[in-house]
């Protein structure tokens, strides 16, 4: 059989999953909302605010998703290992991290933690190369020390859950390429591992 008819009898299938909002698409996240499976803490670091996690490092109790004000989000919406956690952090200042680290070693593609419309795209005095964006119901996401973005990331701009927004970096106050992450409500940073409801 021709590429062409393959291509022919395949694309009213993939029409269809379309319009029906099917989860499993061909691409590889489909344009499904994309969360990490499973999250483990990066091996090797030591992590003064980590949560509970087995032998294997893996994170216990996690889930893909929260459910917020009617808004399902990613808690971890880049492959990539815990380097950091939400809380505050012994040593130095003892300063209280308001996000999630997320280390991807390599610049990675960052997707949208859930659909929304750009609230702010650029660079951020500490986070660096940064996108926020608004999803409704008092809350908002916001991914920092990104090394690139995606095109058409500009305020205002629509974005569906588990678009690429851009790229892991360490712009800003960063020391090694990872995405810090944060879910906040009512413009208050809350824990992306923990929160709900
Ligand atoms: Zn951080």
């Amino acid at each position: 059989m021709s590429e062409f008819r393959t291509a022919a009898r395949i694309a009213p299938l993939v029409a269809a999953m379309i319009v029906a909002g099917c989860a499993t698409a061909p691409s590889r996240h489909g344009g499904a909302p994309y969360s990490a499976s499973a999250l483990k803490l990066c091996p090797g670091v030591m992590i003064s605010n980590a949560p509970a996690a087995t032998g294997t490092r893996e994170i216990l109790s996690y889930t893909p998703f929260a459910v917020v004000r009617g808004v399902r989000l990613a808690r971890a919406p880049v492959e990539a290992c815990v380097s950091s956690a939400y809380g505050p952090r012994a040593g130095g200042a003892g300063s209280f991290h308001e996000g999630l680290d997320l280390y991807t070693g390599d610049p990675s593609t960052v997707y949208a933690g859930a659909g929304g419309r750009i609230k702010q795209a650029g660079t951020q005095r500490g986070y660096g190369l940064t996108i926020e964006i608004d999803h409704g119901a008092g809350v908002t996401t916001r991914y920092a020390h990104l090394s690139s973005l995606a095109p058409q990331m500009r305020a205002g701009a629509a974005v569906s859950g588990g678009q690429p927004i851009g790229r892991t970096g360490r712009s800003g106050n960063a020391t090694a390429v990872h995405l810090h992450y944060e879910i906040l409500i009512d413009g208050r940073p809350k824990d992306p591992l923990k929160v709900s409801g």
